[in-house]
């Protein structure tokens, strides 16, 4: 198998399970010469669930009159990047739906707080935003943004995100990459309508981006949602995707998802050891964090955010890794610099 250049045709019959032994040794190995044994913890903070948009596969979803909405006030938010700092995460990720109650200059104040206060890097996961928003939050110190296409079959994705147009996203993927992001993307794994040739094609459009962080968790069907009644991804594929994404894109930031693990704990370690090298626990507080179901039974595998970010680095250490206390910048980026 060429390494460089994996086909089309190659990268369909590695995701039907032809050859993983190979897939995830060769991953692995990839991963391991680039970031030895580093995993790098990334601390979510999802401050609202309010969402203008109406996405077909998510529990936030407008039209999803069963959810109590919350929005937290920029006090909470600073409590989490305290337990952030204390917990020695570098990476503080800012999410929501896609709320424009937060203006402009409210998130670029937030930014300005945690930066001037804490060692930590900031990055917004919010939606698709105004350009200028972007670039202001970008200009005022946000480092990193995390917009998933989700899949590049144009008409599955104007089905499952309606009114909204599939040239914007990628449009705007591309911009934040021009404005200077470390700029993140992905798919969701195993939504209604996708087959295996149409996840292929999404591995190397997303590996054409040049993307710093690439991820990709399965599809969890969500019961208020038009999509409740269909099967959930397959985690297995997942790992997969995970697996061809580090071959064709070795030095990007990978996680292994949270989507992942709710299939059990287990497939989050396969996703490390599949050649993931990040990982993303929540730090939302308690009392809000039931509240953010995206999918069901998101953040539902703990009580307390402390014994949640212990966990995950006892998970990360049964793997074989080593928990990283560095900012995880984006080494994709380092390399082009050198080069
Ligand atoms: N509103 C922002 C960020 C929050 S949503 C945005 O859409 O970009 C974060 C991610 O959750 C989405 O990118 C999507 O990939 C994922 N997601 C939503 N519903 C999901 C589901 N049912 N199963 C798996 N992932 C889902
Ligand atoms: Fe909103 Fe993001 Fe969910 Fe779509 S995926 S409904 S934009 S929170």
């Amino acid at each position: 198998m060429n390494v460089q250049k994996l086909s089309q045709k190659e990268i369909t019959d590695l995701l039907q399970g032809k050859d993983d032994k190979w897939l995830f040794e060769e991953a692995s190995k990839i991963k391991g010469n680039i970031f030895g044994k580093d995993v790098y913890i990334r601390g979510v903070v999802e401050f609202s669930n309010f969402c203008k948009e109406d996405c077909f596969y998510c529990g936030l979803r407008r039209s999803n009159g069963c959810l109590v909405r919350y929005r937290l006030a920029p006090l909470d938010i600073m409590r989490c990047a305290e337990v952030a700092d204390s917990l020695k995460i570098k990476t503080l990720v800012l999410q929501s739906g896609e709320d424009y109650f937060y203006s402009k200059e409210q998130i670029a104040g937030l930014i300005q707080r945690v930066k001037s206060r804490y060692d930590i890097v900031v990055t917004l996961s919010i939606g698709e935003r105004r350009n200028d928003e972007l670039k202001f939050w970008f200009d005022v110190g946000a480092e990193r943004y995390l917009l998933k296409v989700e899949t590049f079959d144009e008409k599955l994705y104007e089905q499952l995100r309606p009114g909204k147009r599939l040239s914007d996203r990628i449009g705007k993927v591309m911009y934040l990459k021009e404005l200077g992001y470390e700029t993140g993307s992905g798919i969701i794994v195993g939504l209604p309508g996708q087959t295996v040739d149409s996840i292929s094609r999404d591995i190397i459009k997303l590996s054409e981006l040049n993307l710093e962080m690439i991820a990709c968790g399965p599809f969890i069907p969500h019961p208020e949602t038009p999509l409740g009644g269909y099967p959930p991804g397959d985690p297995l594929t997942t790992i997969r995707v995970v697996a061809i994404l580090r071959i064709l894109n070795p030095s990007a930031n990978i996680p292994s998802t949270s989507a992942l693990s709710s299939f059990g704990e287990e497939w989050r370690r396969a996703g490390l050891k599949a050649g993931a090298n990040v990982v993303m626990p929540s730090l939302t507080p308690e009392k809000v964090k039931d509240l953010y179901s995206i999918y069901p039974g998101k953040n539902s595998g703990y009580d307390e955010i402390f014994d949640a970010v212990e966990g995950i680095k006892r998970l990360i250490r049964e793997a074989g890794f080593i928990p990283s206390e560095s900012k995880g910048y984006s080494k994709r980026r380092l390399d082009e610099k050198c080069s």
